[in-house]
């Protein structure tokens, strides 16, 4: 792997401070696009791993870069979002990346004119959200809307959705701001735009704004036809074409499409997505056609559309199918779910032969080929075609050379290759034209002399032009090989593990489509902006592993504990793929299995939770002491339904406790509690990769309910909720133990009890309120309505709703960034938090004990000035009851949270051990000072020292730790200042308990920090 040197490096840093990346793995994350090439090709592609990645902010950023670029002779390879499969975004080695998804403003609109100046960075899906609000919309769109962005379109030459009236995108373009290769911005438009930059992948410049043509915002109708053949379908797009209807979009899928889409699993999940899943509507197995219009044209079109379709022997489709398929219409991928792997290619051929050339497909390609279509102004379509096969075979090898064999038809009938990009440039004259690509060629030699721009891509030649040549030459004799190079596909039981990975995580990191739908939406990937934070990252940082070029360290295990087990990636992801899931799959692997480090402060939870049963470092006995007099004398002994607090209400936020109690008994609602012998329902032991915890909790806890005789679990806490709804369920299943609770939100059961009758809220509460769905309530449980049922029903209250609620609703940013990564968190929550102050709420309700830490804590970090309360405490108070608010108490409680957390940093902890050398040293065992003191005394004997830390240390702290624990705790409390009395009691039991599980892990961490620090001890007191 080439490296930038120093130089360069702190230039870099000069230019862009911390959005410059250089590390090993982040540079792997940007060396790959949604293309898979065949193993025995790979080897013949110019490209590699980047030496860098800067993430620039302004044009100004990209002009100095430029100017670096060409004094140190490094190239550039722009990105967008990494979503084209032609090669044209992958990195010729040692190249710096310059990824432009952080350039993703909209600049200006402007209503009048129809048209809208962005960044070009800026996500198709982020910019038609914006232009929605202002009654506008995307005059087109690619089927990656979700991911893509509006400059990558450019600069690839595409088209979309909409096609049909707007033609490619660039036709559509007015202005595009661009980076020249001298580093000068300079603002194209009309033919010297179309000629030069549209289409050019970066060659000839960074384009950096984009002014462009939108529409206005208009209902949408949107109808599904089936057509019986190849003959039918082109009949009927020609007769569309020249009866000349209105339409906006035509696409069309192949009847292999409509056969293989019935073969694909569900969404997998909790078992909530199972009951919510919509019957699927009875599709045919034909070419079915998807026309999309405005509504207002509809009378314009009804009638010439049904006689094309009774002509052509179609038959139109229901209306809930078509908006079925029409929602559908981002999942071009989601056949790699049973692939793993697909084959792609992508033509473009005049309309008149679209028959010919499908029915040529049809003879000459013997595998499985779905096709989709998408018919462009100017009597065109475009058909992106996919084989489902298998990478991991030798046969993928073979079969691959079928993409050539469709190239090869779509040329023969009068079309082209789609686009260039690194694997199709030998294509550029057949793409471009002869005109325009000897333009091409004297303008990029006449702008970049050095070639540092995006090199190897559009225009070149090299060996892998000459394999690729070779390949579609011998086209006819391979192709018998490709066919017969078949492998079996179909989602399979995965058992075992792959280099250490489990079967099923293996499986999905190959499935992965790379579409990147679920990059900028994921929690932990918009606190830092990373592609190694994203699932798509994690999932190409597994392949490295399972290829052995990567193996685990404690900075890539962190990747995983860092996740916040949102859920986002599970509903974004176009193959269904249960993301969330799998990162919990490998925490059992690496913490429990493997017994690599979690995050320190889960040891310190541990430690409380196996002794106190509760992660505050409180008293077991105090548990219960937040049940208010008159309710502790209505619960039963036993009962059919259970209340279950959790920690967090049970010791910090006991408002939520105490009003959710209240407000189950105003609702009628006889319950028992287990008091002090409630234990943690255990989530932060299972997240933190925390196992055999785990299980010995679950089965505490299971055991207790039993005992009360319990058939109803009502719980505060959502993630207690998910516990016992999904997590213990499992564990039961897995050990056999009889496990039968219904598990209900404290808020289903109220919003049960108002529509009944049995609640009436009767005081006014005077605010502008919204509500904050906690992601274990929402997407983990599928609770939306009944918070919100309830919040509606209290009088006086002005419901407003966030941009973004229910299932698209922001994570908290809570836990685990807050314990792994805290100065990230308040970014976070702040981003949740602002979206309140958008909708001018003054108070965000939220129904999680730990999402209101979290938003306070953000909210105060921030300096907002919102009111941040919970559910049930703010219902009551439409009941009439004031329950004390208990903010104050969980931001003082979260304090000394916080202030361990950088306590057990290891840089932390290396000056803490520092402090207790004098102690350390009279601890050691017999003869270890003596040997010190000589060592200073020999010439050089210091430096060996230092060498055999790594190797003393490890044998010498488990034996003087216990012996210095006093001195530690009188450091630990010198620096964390009073705690409260409690947790002070607790230290001394906690602090041992915490160091002995993770020394074994953390020393190696420690060891760089405190060794210079040891031989400086040893030199001035020894
Ligand atoms: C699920 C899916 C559906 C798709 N559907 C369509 C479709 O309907 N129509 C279609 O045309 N394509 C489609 N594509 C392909 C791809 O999404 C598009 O080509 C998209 O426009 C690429 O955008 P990007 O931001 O990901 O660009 P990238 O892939 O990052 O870059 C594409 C090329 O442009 C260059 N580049 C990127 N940004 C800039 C810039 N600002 N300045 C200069 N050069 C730049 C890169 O170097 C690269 O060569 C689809 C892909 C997927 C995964
Ligand atoms: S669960 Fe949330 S934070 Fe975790 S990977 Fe998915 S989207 Fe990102
Ligand atoms: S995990 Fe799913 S959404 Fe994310 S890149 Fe992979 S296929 Fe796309």
């Amino acid at each position: 792997m080439v490296a930038l040197s120093e130089r360069v490096e702190q230039k870099l840093v000069d230019i862009f401070q911390d959005n410059v990346r250089t590390d090993r793995v982040e540079r792997k994350m940007y060396s790959f696009d949604v293309g898979a090439l065949p193993g025995l090709v790979k080897p013949f592609l110019p490209v590699g791993i980047p030496g860098g990645v800067v993430r620039p902010k302004n044009g100004q950023q990209i002009g100095k870069l430029v100017k670096l670029a060409n004094e140190e002779n490094v190239k550039l390879v722009p990105r967008g979002m990494s979503t084209s499969g032609f090669g044209g975004v992958l990195p010729e080695e040692g190249a710096i990346v310059v990824d432009l998804s952080s350039m993703n403003k909209v600049l200006s609109m402007d209503k009048h004119n129809l048209t809208v100046t962005v960044e070009a960075g800026i996500i198709w899906e982020q910019l038609q959200r914006q232009l929605k609000k202002e009654g506008l919309d995307l005059i087109l769109y690619p089927s990656s809307l979700p991911s893509s962005t509006v400059g990558g379109l450019l600069a690839q030459g595409g088209t979309g959705f909409g096609g049909y009236e707007y033609g490619v995108f660039k036709e559509n373009v007015l202005e595009a701001k661009v980076i020249l290769p001298d580093g000068e911005m300079k603002a194209f438009s009309g033919t010297e735009l179309q000629l030069y930059i549209a289409d050019m992948e970066g060659i000839t410049g960074i384009i950096t704004e984009i002014t462009m043509k939108v529409r206005k915002l208009e209902a949408e109708i949107h109808r599904l036809i089936s057509f019986p053949d190849n003959q039918s379908i082109e009949a009927a797009l020609s007769a569309i074409y020249e009866a000349k209807l209105p339409i906006w979009s035509l696409t069309f899928l192949n009847p292999e499409s409509m056969k293989l889409k019935k073969k694909l699993p569900h969404r997998h999940g909790h078992a909530y997505e199972e009951k919510k899943r919509r019957p699927e509507p009875e599709l045919p197995e034909t070419f079915v056609l998807l026309v999309a219009y405005p509504e207002s044209r509809h009378e314009a079109i009804d009638a010439g559309l049904k006689k094309i379709i009774v002509q052509h022997y179609g038959l139109e489709l229901s209306k809930e199918a078509a908006e079925h398929e029409w929602e559908e219409r981002f999942r071009p991928m989601r056949f790699k779910r049973i692939g793993p792997s697909i084959i792609p290619t992508e033509v473009v051929v005049p309309l008149k032969s679209l028959a010919s050339v499908l029915s040529e497909i049809d003879s000459k390609i013997k595998h499985s080929f779905v096709l989709e279509g998408m018919a462009a102004k100017g009597n065109k379509v475009i058909l992106l075609g996919f084989i489902p096969h298998d990478e991991r075979t030798f046969a993928f090898n073979m079969a691959f050379a079928l993409s050539l064999s469709v190239i090869e038809i779509a040329k023969k009938h009068g079309g082209s290759a789609y686009a260039t990009g690194l694997y199709f440039r030998r294509e550029a004259k057949s793409v471009f034209g002869q005109e325009r690509y000897e333009k091409i060629k004297s303008y990029k030699a006449e702008i970049d002399p050095k070639g540092l721009f995006n090199p190897n891509k559009v225009l070149g030649s090299g060996i892998i032009d000459t394999v690729m040549g070779t390949a579609s030459t011998l086209e006819p004799l391979i192709r018998p090989f490709a066919n017969a190079a078949t492998a079996p596909f179909g989602e399979a039981v995965r058992e075992g593990k792959k280099k250490g990975i489990p079967g099923d995580v293996a499986y999905y990191a190959t499935a992965c489509s790379r579409c990147g739908y679920c990059v900028s939406t994921c929690e932990q990937f918009a606190g830092r902006g990373w592609e190694s934070q994203s699932p798509r990252g994690k999932y190409h940082y597994l392949r490295e592993v399972i290829a052995g070029r990567e193996k685990f360290n404690p900075d890539t295990v962190s990747n995983f504990l860092l996740c916040t087990t949102c859920e986002v990636c599970n509903t974004r992801c176009q193959l269904d793929i249960p993301v969330e899931h799998n990162w919990m799959d490998l925490r059992g692997t690496l913490i429990h299995e493997e017994k690599r480090m979690t995050f320190p402060p889960f040891e310190m939870m541990a430690a409380s939770l196996r002794g106190e049963r509760n992660i505050w470092a409180g008293k077991k006995e105090k548990r219960a002491d937040w049940v208010p007099e008159d309710i502790k004398a209505k619960l039963k002994d036993k009962g059919e339904v259970l209340y279950f607090a959790g920690c967090t209400a049970s010791f910090v936020n006991t408002d939520v406790a105490e009003a959710t109690v209240r407000l189950l008994d105003q609702a009628g609602v006889d319950f028992t509690y287990m008091g002090g012998d409630e234990a943690c329902c255990g989530i932060p032991m299972k997240v933190s990769g925390k196992w055999d915890v785990f299980e010995e909790i679950f089965e505490h806890n299971v055991s207790e309910a039993k005992k009360r005789g319990a058939k109803t679990i009502v719980t505060s806490c959502p993630a207690c909720g998910l516990v016992w709804k999904e997590l213990y369920a499992e564990l039961a299943a897995k050990k056999g133990i009889e496990y039968d609770f219904e598990v209900k939100h404290y808020s289903e059961v109220a919003a049960e009890a108002l529509k009944e009758g049995k609640l009436t809220f009767d005081h006014e509460v005077n605010k502008r309120i919204t509500f904050h769905d906690s992601c274990h309530a929402g997407r983990a449980q599928g609770i939306y309505e009944p918070p919100r049922d309830l919040l509606k029903a209290v009088p006086g209250v002005d419901y407003v709703e966030m941009e973004h609620n229910r299932e698209e609703g922001y994570c908290c940013g809570s836990v685990l960034t807050l314990i792994g990564e805290t100065p990230v968190a308040p970014k976070l929550g702040g981003m949740r938090l602002q979206e309140a102050v958008d909708v001018k709420a003054d108070t965000v309700v939220a129904l999680c004990p730990c999402c209101q830490v979290q938003l306070r804590d953000s909210n105060q970090k921030n300096k907002l000035g919102l009111e941040v309360t919970d559910l049930a405490r703010f219902v009551m108070e439409g009941l009439g009851y004031k329950i004390k608010d208990q903010s104050d108490y969980s931001i003082e409680m979260w304090g000394y949270f916080e202030k361990f957390i950088v306590l057990m940093k290891p840089e932390v902890l290396a000056d803490i051990m520092a402090s207790l050398f004098k102690p350390m040293m009279e601890n050691m065992p017999a003869g270890m000072v003596p040997m010190m003191k000589a060592m200073k005394h020999t010439p050089g004997g210091l430096n060996m020292m230092s060498k055999m830390m790594p190797t003393l240390m490890p044998k010498l702290v488990p034996d003087i730790m216990p012996l210095v624990m006093p001195d530690m705790l009188a450091e630990v409390s010198r620096r964390v200042g009073p705690l409260p009395d409690d947790m002070e009691e607790l230290m001394p039991d906690l602090l041992p308990k915490t160091m002995d599980a993770l020394m074994p892990n953390m020393l190696p961490l420690i060891i760089p920090h405190i060794t210079p620090r040891m031989i400086e001890y040893i030199k001035a007191e020894l």
